[in-house]
């Protein structure tokens, strides 16, 4: 049985950075946003399944997903979405637990943007949450994606607000100082978690 970590966190409040910091430790990291893209790789059966019902056009020249006129095609198309949704969530889900399940390791990171919101905390034996002040996370997401302001604040008010997220919180890492000051410090505290996960998967 695999001890599950599930590491969230709201839009550009750093998941992936510290991610990255279990996985210099060697510890495996299953990401939702890349599994997400793995069920729909080119050659994919998904990706066929999409091809039947949006036509080529829904393949880039190279064979792969089109994923901007794809999210054109769903836009405000409630019945297209939905067919979309009812499609690829069963296939992330079920790929997401056959990675997990299959790690031979301690525990695992398991990087969720949506773990709240989806209710996906009930399959992690921990919860450890990435924060920062709302104010920092649109400049990072903005500076990130040249991505507008409005789209960021709506982005963010789809997901749960800041002490929803923490109230579910086992751990939580506190982000909002800058990397080029913090990192040692990110390191610590991801060295500490690295210590407490492995010695309550080993229980
Ligand atoms: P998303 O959910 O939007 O994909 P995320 O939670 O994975 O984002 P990251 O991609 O790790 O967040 O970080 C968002 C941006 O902020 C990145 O450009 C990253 O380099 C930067 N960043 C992360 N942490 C810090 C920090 N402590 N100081 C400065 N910049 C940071």
């Amino acid at each position: 049985m695999t001890y599950i970590v599930g590491l969230t966190g709201g839009i550009g409040s750093g998941k992936s950075t510290i991610a990255d910091l279990f996985a210099e430790l060697g510890v495996p990291i299953i990401d939702a946003d890349i599994v997400a893209r793995q069920v729909v790789a080119k050659g994919s059966p998904l990706l066929s399944d999409i091809v039947q019902h949006f036509g080529e056009k829904v393949l880039l020249e190279n064979g792969e997903l089109n994923r901007a006129y794809l999210r054109e095609r769903i836009f405000q198309n409630e019945a297209e979405k939905s067919w979309l949704n009812n499609l690829l969530h069963p296939a992330i889900r079920e790929e997401m637990l056959r990675q997990l399940y299959s790690q031979t390791s301690d525990y695992v990171i398991w990087v969720v943007p949506l773990l709240i919101e989806n209710n996906l905390t009930t399959l992690c034996q921990r919860i450890l949450v990435v924060d920062i002040e709302p104010q920092t996370q649109i400049l990072r997401a903005s500076r990130r994606d040249q991505n507008k302001v409005a789209m960021i604040e709506n982005i963010m008010k789809s997901q749960v607000d800041r002490q929803t997220r923490l109230s579910f919180a086992n751990d939580i890492i506190d982000n909002n100082g800058d990397l080029a000051e913090t990192l040692p410090l990110l390191k610590q505290k991801v060295l500490e978690l690295h210590h407490l996960y492995t010695e309550l998967a080993r229980k």
